[in-house]
């Protein structure tokens, strides 16, 4: 006979792990599937100065290893494993997953948003050859060498600071004038004497597709059509996020940009009405927020909601 979780939980970020933590302290034994970015986005940052309990701030990685250790220390497994299809309407609910087909009285999508690129042919051609969407990750080869990051918010402001450590310059593109990141950070960006600011400006490509490694960037200044070439070894984006939702499709409503539509915070819903032991948390159903403390929160909503959930139903 196939187990039965009571929980399987999807993603291993700040909203998964804070979900392992509360049902594992509950009893419920969930099994957490990492998913194809073990960790989340925390994971690949750097210092976080907002999480509430860390005056002098954490970096990404240890707190999500110190977030996983806690979460084991009352009994949640982690898998490095992913899930393809979702059946939300059997009871047990169906996963398909690179474990095999798994099933479980209830859910808990955390399977947060991931990089989003600009979409150029040029950009995807070089992805790992000097195209990164990971500043800490691949920050290192950019030792003494201009870079450009794109995008005007938080993320670009943050991927040019911790970029400023390695390259010799970097130049910050953004396609309007007006910047979506806070003050403290678009202040610390414009104030450092390594990074540049080019604003109403679009990357139409990403030079070096036949050497295989980034050449420079051509560029369109939006407002008068003028193009340049910009000459720098390396493109990071720091363009936003799309939600991890496909396996996802027809198993619960989303809305046109692909997040979980939830109610009462972690509800999933089907055609509006809610989706039995189906709940959300963190970045795949929030598009407002998307902080650590509300995705680790709503995490803790999302199992005490299943808590619930089993509870009324005997379990
Ligand atoms: P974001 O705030 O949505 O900003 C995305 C930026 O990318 C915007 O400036 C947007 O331009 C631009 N963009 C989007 N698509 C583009 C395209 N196809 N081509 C060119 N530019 C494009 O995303 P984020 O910076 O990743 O931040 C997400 C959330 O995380 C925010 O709530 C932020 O505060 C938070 N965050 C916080 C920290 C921190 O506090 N340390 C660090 C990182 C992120 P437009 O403005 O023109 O739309």
């Amino acid at each position: 006979m196939t187990e039965i979780h009571d929980t399987v939980i999807l993603g291993s970020g700040c909203a998964g792990l804070t979900a392992a933590l509360y049902t594992a302290r509950a009893g419920l034994k969930p099994l957490v599937l990492e998913g194809h970015e073990p960790g989340g986005q925390l994971s690949i940052t750097t210092l976080v100065e907002n999480f509430p309990g860390w005056p002098d701030g954490i970096q990404g990685p240890e707190l999500i290893d110190n977030m996983k250790k806690q979460a084991a220390r009352f009994g949640a497994t982690l898998e490095h494993a992913h899930v393809s299809a979702v059946d939300a309407n059997a009871h047990p609910i169906r996963l398909q997953s690179s474990l095999g087909e798994l099933h479980t009285r209830t859910l808990i999508v955390a399977s947060g948003a991931s990089a989003r690129w600009l979409g150029l042919p040029s950009e995807q051609a070089l992805i790992g050859h000097g195209v990164s969407s990971c500043a800490t990750c691949d920050g290192f080869f950019f030792r003494d060498k201009p870079i450009a990051v794109v995008g005007g918010g938080d993320s670009a402001m943050e991927e040019a600071i911790f970029l400023s450590r390695f390259a010799s310059k970097i130049t910050l593109l953004h396609r309007r004038d007006a910047f979506r990141a806070s003050k403290i950070m678009l202040e610390r960006a414009m104030a450092h004497p390594k990074i540049e600011f080019r604003t109403n400006t679009v990357v139409e490509e990403v030079l070096g597709v036949d050497e295989k490694e980034v050449k420079g960037l051509r560029l369109r200044d939006v407002t008068s059509g003028a193009q340049d070439v910009l000459n720098v070894s390396g493109m990071f984006l720091g363009i936003g996020h799309v939600p991890n939702t496909k396996m996802l499709l027809g198993q619960v409503d989303l809305d046109d940009e692909g997040y979980v539509k939830t109610t009462n915070n972690v509800f999933t819903m089907r055609n509006g009405a809610v989706v039995p032991g189906v709940f959300a948390c963190g970045d795949v159903q929030d598009r407002r927020y998307r902080q650590a403390v509300t995705a680790a929160g709503s995490g803790c909503m999302a199992a005490l909601e299943v808590e619930k959930y089993l509870e009324d139903r005997g379990h």
